[in-house]
């Protein structure tokens, strides 16, 4: 693998014309629809039943298993529907449907939570629903219980605000809004959490395309020392987490190992402000900031929704400008086309993009002329054409460990790949299958193992 000194690798660009815009929020939608799987993790088990009048921050499905995360009802109404629905990645889950009654009366039992300690701080942002609010939704407790392991010393929390995909202003917005609630969330892990991060550094990584963010945070953190405003250049990827932590501490991380045992810990920006917000009020994570723009976009738009509102809704607001060839739920770099304007926005949506007809035709891919552009773009510095040749071996251990040497564990899933590749092939796709691959065959090997050793 090569490192370069600062290894976000593209230019791309940044169309953040919704920079300047102050998020508005949406007429109360007339229903939700919340998916039981807005999280890593396992599934929400429901815990209401159609017929039953909710109110806004109300628990309506519980966390299931290590790894997930509770839902609330994000309006006021009655249940009116619990019942499969397709999802983008083809598994598919429950969802709550509830029809708002149009008041926003929020759950007269809410109150902020109590926590002395750091186990029930912890348990009161599991109660809270949140989750990485900027891609992987990862339960946000969770990760800040890994830094309680004793096999980590964790020195650095990285505060990811690089928001480096094209388009997407929700983050910016929320650090001109609430910084706050940032520097909240900061006090709340160094007081609670004062036993794993008590001398912790809190580097705030932020792209210099965005100055106006930078001085308020500046402005907000003046004076203290263990926080510090870290600027990073406006390339892509700067938002990844290996990438970021490479940029910012000099640190590299290897594929296969847990990112606290590289002393860091990695929160986005949004999430560790919507924690500060629950920790203060007990109101759980139930709107969201959502850039909607793209080129059919009529007047992109920041707005604030409740979780769970339909796209078309939003659509409403901005206007369209033309028919829409494609609608993406996150950057353009990395984010998920959808298949219904119909489908709601999930914790993790923090940008809608519709593109025109034109934009979403994908180009024919052609054979690999080896021109290098994959390698030499790409942050962790792999060949993809060779991850595609390797793909091919019949032998599935060959195969696992010629794929193993490509070093495709550590991709970022940045895209930078197929954005450069001249011939148009679909690189992260090709990689996605390889890293499917290499999971299955991995719990494979373990189900073989465990066999064995049952005798
Ligand atoms: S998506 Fe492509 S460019 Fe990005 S890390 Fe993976 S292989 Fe490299
Ligand atoms: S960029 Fe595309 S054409 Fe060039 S080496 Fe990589 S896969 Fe082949």
């Amino acid at each position: 693998m090569i490192f370069k000194k600062d290894i976000s690798s593209l230019h791309v660009p940044h169309n953040k014309h919704t920079a300047g815009c102050v998020p508005v929020k949406i007429e109360t939608p007339k229903e939700v629809i919340l998916p039981m799987n807005m999280h890593s993790g396992h599934d929400a088990e429901p815990i209401v039943s159609v017929g039953d009048h909710v109110y806004v921050g109300q628990l309506i499905a519980r966390e299931e298993g290590r790894f997930s995360s509770p839902v609330h009802a994000t309006v006021s109404g009655t249940v009116t529907e619990i019942a499969p629905m397709e999802t983008a990645d083809g598994k598919g889950t429950l969802a709550i449907k509830i029809e708002s009654d149009g008041l926003m009366q929020a759950d007269p039992n809410m109150k902020a939570p109590e926590f002395t300690d750091c186990d029930s701080f912890l348990q009161a942002v599991r109660d809270g629903g949140i989750v990485g609010l900027g891609g992987a939704a990862f339960p946000t407790w969770a990760k800040f219980n890994e830094a309680k392991n004793p096999e980590y010393k964790v020195d650095t929390v990285l505060i990811n605000a690089a928001e480096c995909e094209p388009y997407i202003t929700s983050d910016h917005q929320m650090m001109l809004l609430h910084p706050d609630l940032i520097a909240d969330g900061i006090e709340y892990l160094r007081k609670y959490m004062n036993e794993y991060l008590g001398d912790a550094k809190f580097m705030i990584c932020i792209e210099k395309n965005k100055p106006d963010a930078i001085e308020v945070l500046k402005k907000t953190f003046e004076g203290k020392d263990y926080v510090v405003i870290h600027e990073l250049n406006a390339i892509y990827p700067q938002g990844a987490k290996q990438v970021m932590l490479y940029n910012a501490t000099g640190r590299v991380a290897v594929a296969g190992r847990r990112f606290p045992s590289f002393g860091a810990l990695i929160i986005n920006v949004s999430s560790i402000a919507k924690m500060a917000e629950y920790l203060n009020t007990g109101m759980p994570l139930v709107e969201r900031i959502v850039t909607v723009d793209g080129p059919a976009v009529d007047k992109p738009m920041n707005l604030i929704a409740p979780i769970g509102t339909r796209i078309s809704e939003l659509v409403k607001v901005t206007g369209l400008k033309c028919e829409p060839g494609k609608v993406v739920v996150g950057g353009p770099m990395n984010g998920t086309a959808i298949c219904s304007i119909d489908d709601p926005i999930v914790k993790v949506s923090n940008a809608v993009l519709i593109f025109d007809e034109k934009s979403a035709v994908l180009p024919e891919a052609s054979a690999c002329i080896n021109c290098g552009r994959c390698i030499e773009r790409c942050p962790v510095g792999i060949s993809v054409a060779e991850v595609d040749r390797v793909m091919k071996i019949k032998d599935e251990d060959k195969r696992a460990k010629a794929l193993i040497d490509t070093g495709v564990r550590q991709c970022v899933d940045c895209a930078c790949c197929s954005y450069v590749c001249p011939a148009n092939r679909p690189l992260l796709q090709k990689n996605w299958d390889a890293k499917a691959f290499l999971k299955k065959y991995a719990a494979a090997q373990k189900e073989r193992q465990e066999v064995t050793n049952n005798g």
